[in-house]
């Protein structure tokens, strides 16, 4: 108790103006209305930009004190931190999309790596180290080619991607704050989690926009990479909960949050045509697979290697044990049985 009647709380969202990164809106997003709803006077940083499209999470953002900043300007952060002087930190701000970083792998180290230590650092600059609480978002992506199965928080990292290296950087840079420095800081592992508002380039929300299209007749087939890739997804809006959750804790310490059930590209996209009543025939191998549409004998989906990333990560499957134990986590939404419907929850992944 600090004797404000709000806490403050930092929700750090990605850069603007580049379709490819505005794909930290959706757990900033839900992280803010959660936060709003629980009475907390929410700030977010949003870097400058001339063109950028938030439309349909602007009705969040107007009840959020948006300030200008940038993860890789260490004085303007310091000076946003001395300025709001928030109880809690959330930083989502990053380079998210693993495919991109392949492309821009020096910008993905900055914002991603870089960045949460000159976040870190400006809370010590402001004298903040005691009081201000850190989460951040760590990621499955860290276990890249998996040393154990399941992973849980004692499994090594091996990461596969400029973007999992610049993550590995920040996980470690938080556990030693903490251990340093006393600093109230933890990681999330959040293993991928998906919701309506996903970017587009990712693989949930692009199949399922994309089979919307296949059915609406605007689109005649989907290009897809490596469809036997598999991963444990669950809801963002599940997950932005365990967020806040790991800094009420008593002792600050890392999670995992997974659902541990993993499905493979292939089921998603199976599931998907299946949902819209137009249920899909594999056949051939590698490059050469398609999905066929059972009742017209259409191509629908093909593999294009455009799609493939250099080094894959090709299976993750999380054991959320310890937050169950600690933190309550049900890993909500459950498995196939009582998926969310349309009707049932608006903000089910499967809403296309
Ligand atoms: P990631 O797990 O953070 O890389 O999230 P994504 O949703 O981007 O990708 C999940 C998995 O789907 C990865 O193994 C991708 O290689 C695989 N995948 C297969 N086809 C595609 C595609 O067309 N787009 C994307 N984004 N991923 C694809």
């Amino acid at each position: 108790g600090n004797g404000r009647a709000k806490k403050y709380v930092f929700v750090l969202r990605g850069a603007q103006g580049d379709r490819s990164r505005l794909d930290s809106l959706q757990d900033g997003s839900y992280l803010a209305e959660f936060l709003l709803e629980k009475g907390y006077s929410v700030h977010g940083i949003i870097r400058r930009s001339s063109s950028f499209n938030t439309a349909r999470i602007d009705h969040i953002f107007d009840k959020v004190s948006l300030h200008y900043g940038d993860l890789v300007d260490s004085s303007n952060l310091a000076s946003i931190m001395a300025k709001v002087k928030p109880d809690e930190v959330y930083n989502l701000a990053a380079q998210s999309h693993v495919k991109v970083s392949f492309e821009e792998p020096e910008y993905t180290a900055q914002a991603d790596g870089v960045g949460t230590l000159r976040l870190l650092e400006a809370i010590r600059t402001v004298g903040l180290e005691k009081t201000t609480r850190f989460y951040q978002a760590s990621t499955s992506e860290l276990y890249g080619m998996v040393q154990e199965v399941p992973q849980k928080e004692s499994t090594p990292f091996y990461p596969r991607s400029p973007y999992a290296v610049a993550k590995l950087y920040a996980y470690w840079i938080v556990v030693n704050y903490r251990e340093a420095y006393e600093m109230f800081a933890v990681n999330g592992i959040l293993f991928n989690h998906e919701s309506p508002r996903r970017g587009g380039t990712f693989v949930t929300k692009k199949v399922t926009a994309n089979v919307a299209q296949v059915v609406a007749g605007t689109r005649s087939r989907i290009l897809l990479g490596n469809l036997d890739s598999k991963r444990d997804w669950g809801h963002a809006k599940d997950y932005v909960r365990m967020m806040w959750m790991m800094l009420q804790c008593e002792k600050p310490d890392d999670f995992v949050v997974a659902t541990n059930k993993q499905y493979s590209v292939r089921d998603l996209v199976t599931l998907c045509f299946e949902m819209v009543g137009r249920p899909l025939i594999w056949r051939g191998q590698g490059l050469q697979e398609e999905g066929v549409d059972e009742k017209t004998g259409h191509v629908v989906v093909q593999v294009s290697e455009k799609y493939f990333r250099p080094t894959e990560v090709e299976t993750l499957l999380g054991d959320p044990a310890k937050a169950r134990a600690k933190l309550g986590w049900t890993g909500d939404r459950g498995p196939t049985g009582d998926r969310p419907t349309p009707e049932t929850d608006p903000n089910s992944l499967m809403t296309i």
